[in-house]
């Protein structure tokens, strides 16, 4: 409608962020949820700033896996991945907000806990490449791919910050 584009181009014009509005797909994997660790992933994203705009846990299905890490079907340890992944429950989220993609690869840290920082998801809670929480998607077309491959578009919802909009209407 002419309503949501007035308010996104001013929300545009005022912030000066290009891409306040830039996402990325967040995936708290089984090792994540046994442990307990789903409300303290969330909290880090929150508390950095950004906006939730999509929730959801689930039992991934083999053909949802092998099309989202398509690009390691030759790796050696492509099947013992895909077992993990499915051996229980994900939490999968869509995060939005400026440069979302390359701060949260940031904020969970390298791929080998080893060489993962401590402050990052992967430095504070992992110990094992096999076993590393969390899953960030790694540029933003490669967000977009994995945002459509795991949502809809309708279960993400396109709220706007209270401090963003008069709260008189
Ligand atoms: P990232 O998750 O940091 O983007 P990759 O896309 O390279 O890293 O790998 C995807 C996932 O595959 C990793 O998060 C990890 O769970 C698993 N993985 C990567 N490398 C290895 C490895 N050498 N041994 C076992 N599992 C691995």
């Amino acid at each position: 409608s002419c309503g949501l584009y007035w308010r996104a181009y001013c929300s545009f014009a005022t912030s000066g962020l290009p891409d306040v509005r830039e996402r990325t797909l967040i995936a708290i994997k089984p090792d994540g949820v046994q442990r307990r660790l789903v409300g303290q992933i969330i909290q880090r994203f929150e508390q950095r700033g950004f906006k939730l705009v999509g929730l959801k846990m689930l039992q991934a299905s083999q053909d949802v896996l092998s099309e989202h890490y398509c690009n390691l079907r030759t790796k050696p340890f492509y099947g013992s991945l895909l077992r993990y992944m499915t051996s229980g429950p994900l939490v999968v989220m869509v995060w939005e907000g400026h440069n979302v993609v390359q701060t949260s690869r940031t904020m969970v840290g390298n791929t080998n806990p080893a060489e993962a920082q401590a402050g990052t998801v992967r430095g504070d809670f992992s110990i094992h490449v096999s076993r590393n929480v969390v899953h960030a998607s790694d540029s933003v077309e490669g967000a977009k791919k994995e945002i459509q491959l795991w949502f809809q578009t309708k279960d993400l919802l396109d709220w706007d910050s209270w401090d963003q909009t008069s709260n008189d209407d």
